[in-house]
């Protein structure tokens, strides 16, 4: 019998997490006010993030000790393990090996309860009562709700309305934890009451529902607002993925040549990849970093690298970033943690170095393979994930065919038990794979602000 899991103790729990920003080549470029264009300042961010997070999200600081508190959280399902998938490597008859860093198993079920606690833990630090949020098919919804329970917060949450009305498990989930979660556009804030007047069967999006998560958050007491992708730390809250699997990987002595994520606004990716893209600008490493993302929303592959709004109403923080415009609302594909038009800038910055590359997939391409990985490893992953592992199998089917003995590690960002009905979907008659909205996304990029550089 052979064991597949690689293992650390909970001794081995990173107790620092990475930061990118102090090694990457140039300082990315700033955070622009909304209003002026002027690079935004710690107090433009005061009303919706806690001091300690704004500080977090320019520190140029190596290393950041995690919280006593929140690695006691973690320690509930983290260290995560990394497990070689052996059945998938002999079904696929391929001289690579495969290793997956398993995300799932913490009690929302992907990776964001990640960041989800530390950004709890920094809000009860600076005395906030209740947090406010976006949630799109409820993974980050979830996750938050998760935390602030533990933190007693209060949390609301805005789902994106088709969602909210069919996926119901996760907005169950909420409950549980606690949350108040309503559907957005919604009739509580003027973001989301300009949407429906306009469109009274609007289904929402994860633009629109940011805009009335901070429209709350501002305009109600001892309230902060929450994001579980994008910003810098976020990202560096997920570096406990790489570290962790850089420990696992090095205790079998084995380095990798491919390492694979999916790219929603690109935390999973960027914590799996950071502490690995470090050894490789200091030349110890030619690992090639691959994000993968939907054809029907191909923001990496496809959008320009330029300043845009985070939400649909224009009133984020305009970031850097490879974006499809904030106008742009993608086909309802079952990847809904992949539906964003933004990708955070410093995944954005790295791309825009070559330091990574990416690709897209059609989601029967993506569905194929997670049967195919739960036909031989037995996980059934979530639709996100699927991207991920399309392009593992891509890359052993590749070593296969050129004879070479490749590694390649994918991080594993969450289960598929709440995205059954998708998978009775694909199984029965396929999905519709939509084109790349070529039309839709020159549209909406028509209305990317002017900002000159
Ligand atoms: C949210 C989510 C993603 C996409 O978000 P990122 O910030 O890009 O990581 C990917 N996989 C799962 C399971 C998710 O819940």
């Amino acid at each position: 019998m052979s064991d597949n899991r690689i293992l650390l103790n909970k001794k081995e729990l990173p107790k620092q997490w990475y930061n990118i920003q102090a090694d990457i080549s140039k300082p990315i470029p700033p955070a622009l006010h909304p209003g002026t264009g002027k690079p935004a300042t710690a107090e433009d961010f005061a009303p919706i993030f806690p001091m300690s997070l704004i500080e977090q999200e320019v520190s140029k600081q190596r290393w950041i000790d995690i919280p006593e508190e929140v690695l006691d959280i973690l320690s509930i399902w983290r260290p995560t393990p990394l497990i070689r998938a052996r059945r998938l490597e002999e079904f696929l008859g391929t001289p690579a090996k495969i290793y997956f860093k398993d995300e799932s198993v913490s009690p929302a079920g992907s990776h964001k309860p990640n960041t989800a606690v530390a950004q709890a833990y920094y809000n009860k630090q600076a005395g906030i009562t209740r947090i406010t949020t976006e949630t799109g098919a409820g993974q980050w919804g979830s996750a938050l709700a998760f935390a602030t329970n533990f933190f007693g917060i209060e949390c609301v949450v805005y789902m994106v309305k088709i969602s909210y009305e069919q996926k119901p498990y996760r907005r169950s989930m909420m409950h549980v934890w606690k949350a108040t979660v309503y559907p957005s556009p919604s009739q509580r804030t003027n973001a989301g009451r300009m949407i429906l007047a306009k469109d009274p069967d609007c289904p929402g999006s994860l633009g629109m529902a940011i805009s009335e998560a901070i429209e709350d958050t501002v305009t109600s007491k001892n309230t902060k607002y929450s994001l579980g992708s994008v910003l810098n730390h976020v990202l560096m809250h997920q570096t406990v993925v790489g570290l962790e699997t850089k420990k696992q990987l090095q205790s079998i002595g084995e380095t990798p040549d491919i390492m694979i994520g999916c790219c929603g606004g690109g935390s999973n990716f960027a914590g799996f990849i950071f502490p690995f893209v470090f050894d490789k600008m200091n030349e110890k490493g030619k690992i090639r970093f691959i994000g993968t993302e939907p054809e029907a929303c191909p923001t990496l592959t496809k959008g320009p690298y330029r300043y845009d709004f985070g939400d649909t109403a224009m009133t984020t923080p305009l970031l850097k970033m490879h974006t499809l415009g904030h106008s742009f609302v993608p086909p309802g594909i079952h990847a809904g943690g992949l539906r964003y038009h933004g990708m955070a800038p410093l995944l954005s910055f790295i791309k825009n170095e070559n330091m990574i590359e990416a690709v897209s997939f059609h989601q029967n391409a993506a569905f194929e393979a997670a049967v195919t990985f739960a036909r031989t490893e037995g996980r059934i992953p979530a639709p996100e994930t699927s991207h991920a592992i399309r392009a593992a199998i891509n890359e052993a089917l590749k070593a296969k065919e050129d004879g070479q003995e490749k590694t390649i590690v994918f991080n594993y960002s969450g289960h598929g038990f709440f995205d059954l009905s998708s998978y009775d979907k694909y199984l029965a008659h396929g999905l519709t794979d939509f084109e790349y909205p070529k039309e839709k996304i020159e549209e909406s990029l028509k209305e990317l602000p002017d900002i000159k550089e």
